[in-house]
């Protein structure tokens, strides 16, 4: 059941996003080699408990840490750890919850550790250009498969690919709610956009192939070829004046 959003929810949700946008930024400004993915989830729970929120993910099915972190290969869903060192060349997922007056905000983004390869840096630059050709389309009367289908054209067009077993998702009270949000599709297809919805957006990218696989600590998500991957994610509410970025600080 996909719920629509009055005013009064989005003016809590957009509470949740920036709080959520925040500690993104703020993690991703601590990002340089030597610093552990333990010591940025750290950061983020710090500044999701200071605004008087508590970061969605912790302890979502039995998630131990406040934040997703995943370096190089690994797509999504990696946890945090003291032993996991970023080092010149990796580059980092952040993946953020901020749980806030009953709602929600979830927003990910990919970070550069000192210099990357080229070939890293154009994953980076070409999954965020998707998001924004995707999201040119969460409008209202929009469809869900112009959004995806606008993320892939992008993704494939530059060689890449676009993971098919995860996809974006409504948000709201819920951390996932529906409706399911594909970053691939076909134009004028799937669900219709109307004012009120609240998807996340949220290309995942593949240097490789689309294909991935979990590792045996039941939640870190890697390429099954092993090369990188990049990710990108808002919080888009559906208005008339066209999507509104929640988590967008
Ligand atoms: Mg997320
Ligand atoms: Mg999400």
């Amino acid at each position: 059941m996909i719920v629509i959003k009055n005013s009064e929810q989005l003016k809590k949700m957009r509470v949740a996003g920036r709080i959520t946008g925040e500690a993104i930024v703020l993690a991703g400004e601590a990002v340089r080699e030597g610093v552990t993915t333990k010591h940025l989830d750290d950061i983020i729970r710090r500044h999701i408990e200071k605004c008087g929120a508590r970061p969605s993910f912790l302890g979502y099915g039995g998630f131990p840490g406040s934040a997703c972190i995943s370096v190089n290969e690994q797509v999504i869903h990696g946890i945090p750890s003291p032993d996991i060192i970023l080092k010149e060349g990796d580059i980092v997922k952040i993946d953020v919850g901020a749980f806030k007056d009953g709602f929600h905000g979830d927003s990910a983004n990919t970070f550069a550790v000192g210099k990357i390869s080229p070939e890293a840096q154009r994953l980076i630059d070409v999954t965020k250009e998707s998001f924004r050709l995707g999201a040119a389309h969460a409008v209202p009367g929009g469809r869900l498969g112009d959004v995806g289908h606008a993320i892939q054209e992008h993704v494939e067009a530059a060689g890449f690919s676009v993971v098919r077993k995860y996809v974006g998702h409504g948000v709201g009270e819920d951390l996932h709610e529906d409706p399911n949000v594909p970053n691939y599709g076909t134009p004028g297809r799937g669900v219709r956009l109307c004012r009120g919805m609240v998807i996340a957006i949220e290309p995942m990218v593949n240097a490789g192939t689309y294909d991935v696989k979990e590792l045996r600590d039941g939640w870190t998500v890697v390429t099954r070829d092993g090369k990188l991957s990049a990710h990108y994610e808002h919080t888009v509410a559906i208005t008339d004046d066209g999507p509104e970025f929640l988590t967008m600080v």
